[in-house]
Parts: C-alpha cells; structure tokens; sequence
C-alpha cells in the first residue's frame, strides 16, 4: 500500500550497499521505518531526503514494518542543524530523545509539532538549553510522563514551596517531603519556568534570559525525570555531557548559532509574566 506523509528524519543508518533506513516522526502515523534505496549514491536524488533532521513530504509502500521510498520532497533541510559541533549535538539529542520515547504507530500530531518547533528554534539560534528543556517537558508529557507541578502529589496542598520528586510525581510539600528523600530543592523561578515548560506549545516559544545558575536546575530536574520514568541512557546525551564539560574546562558559554535568523518573539511572557528575578525574563 501506498502511504503519503510529512515527516521529519529522527533517525538514520546505513542499510547493506549504498542504502539507508530511515526512521521518520509523522503527524498521522507515528514513527515510520523506511528503506531509501541508493541514498548514499553520489548521484541520489534521495540521498538528502534520508538526512536527520530533513523535514519532507515522502511517499512510500509499505506492507510489514518497514516502508520503501517511492518518491518525496524536501520542505525545509535545516541545514543549520548540520553545521558546527554543538548544533548537531543538541539537534541530535532532540531527535533521538524522540526516537526513543516514543512507539511506532502512535500517532503523534502534537510530538511531531513540537519537534519541529524545536529543530527550528535551534536552528534559529535559540538557548539550547533552554530549548531542549522545553522539549523534554514535551517529550515525556507525549509518553505519558508529564509531572503534577502545581500541587502536592501526595496530599494535594495548593501552596507552596515544594519539592521536586521525580519518583514521586511532581511536587511534594514540605509536610510530605519525607516521602522521598531525594526530592530537589529548586528555586522559584525554577519552578516558574518548569510550569511554562509544562503548558507551553513550542511554537510560541519566545527568548527566555534565564541565569546559568537557574538553567542548571532545571537540566537537573528534567533528567532526574527523564532517568526516572524513561531510563533512555542516550548515546547523544553523554556526549552532551562531554561537550559540556569541555566547555566549562575552557570557561566558554554554549556557542549560539546565528542569531539573526527568525524573530525574537515574547511569546512566553504571556504564560509567566513575572519570574521573581530583574535579570531574567521568561
Ligand atoms: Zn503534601
């Protein structure tokens, strides 16, 4: 059968002599796996089409679990993706997160809505660490994951402060802390910005300014949680982690890519109009 879908590349490898299988994020049918025949061909017309990252328009038959491509186009390359080393890494970690989380055949209009919102906010040159956070959120809200913010998971107490518990759900009061010792202690602000993650769609994602300080509780939490409910060990992200290090050794901030690109757009502001700190806006 002849299927018809807009997709974006979540992963690719090389397939026997000249081919590749690609898996591709599409709104109606979830992820999809497809043999490209002579991608890897100088000449192929399709070898861009099997690219990670390609965002494209692909026909192909299908009968067991594996697709065959008959034709596509190209609608957006994000070729800034490729370019660099840490574009390609925080592009990469997206993509495999994804890969990962998510099941075949699940359909995943909203996921693949935001991945993209991702692959171009990256591309547009916007924190990636404030991205890849945000889409974390999103990621494990799709798997089923998503944690309860807003009050107590245990006696369900509206005010504040609490405790992030990962193996407990989301919030924990201070009367219910002792439920898990573990539980982090996280700043407003942190707090803020986890709820923004939470409602957020990623295309109104605007810049968010945020403290180096603030950004590294919220990596924290998001991988307690990411540790805790899909226990991905990802290859993309220890080599994150290494990049990361490496940078911190030469005292440099994450290199952000094109500035100019697209428009700097507040959106954010409307869900957190206050973030408890002058120097940060979210
Ligand atoms: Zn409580």
């Amino acid at each position: 059968m002849l299927y018809r879908a807009e997709g974006l590349v979540i992963r690719s490898t090389d397939y026997g002599e000249g081919n590749k299988i690609i898996t591709l994020l599409t709104p109606s049918f979830g992820k999809q796996g497809i043999v490209v025949r002579g991608a890897k061909k100088l000449k192929s017309r399709y070898g861009s089409l099997a690219q990670l990252f390609t965002y494209g328009d692909y026909s192909y038959y299908r009968s067991g679990s594996l697709g065959t491509l008959n034709s596509g186009e190209i609608i957006e390359s994000f070729q800034e993706l490729r370019e660099g080393l840490e574009g390609p890494a925080y592009a990469a970690y997206a993509a495999e997160l994804t890969d990962r989380a998510i099941n075949d055949d699940e359909a995943a209009a909203y996921l693949f809505h935001q991945l993209k919102a991702c692959q171009t906010a990256l591309a547009e040159g916007k924190d990636p660490q404030i991205v890849l956070r945000a889409y974390e959120m999103k990621v494990v809200s799709a798997a089923g994951y998503a944690p309860m913010l807003d009050e107590c998971v245990s006696c369900g107490k509206l005010e504040g402060p609490f405790r992030f518990s990962a193996g407990g759900g989301g919030a924990l009061c201070l009367s219910c802390r002792h439920r898990d010792p573990n539980a982090l202690e996280l700043s407003e602000t942190a707090w803020k910005i986890l709820r923004v993650f939470l409602a957020i769609d990623l295309r109104r994602l605007g810049n968010i300014a945020v403290r180096d300080r603030t950004k590294k509780e919220l990596q924290l939490a998001l991988r307690r949680w990411l540790d805790t409910h899909l226990n991905l060990n990802l290859k993309s992200r220890n080599f994150l982690d290494q990049l990361e290090k490496y940078g911190d050794l030469l005292g440099e901030r994450p290199i952000r890519a094109n500035p100019e690109r697209g428009s700097a757009t507040p959106a954010a502001a409307e869900s957190a109009p206050e973030t408890g700190a002058e120097d940060e806006t979210v």
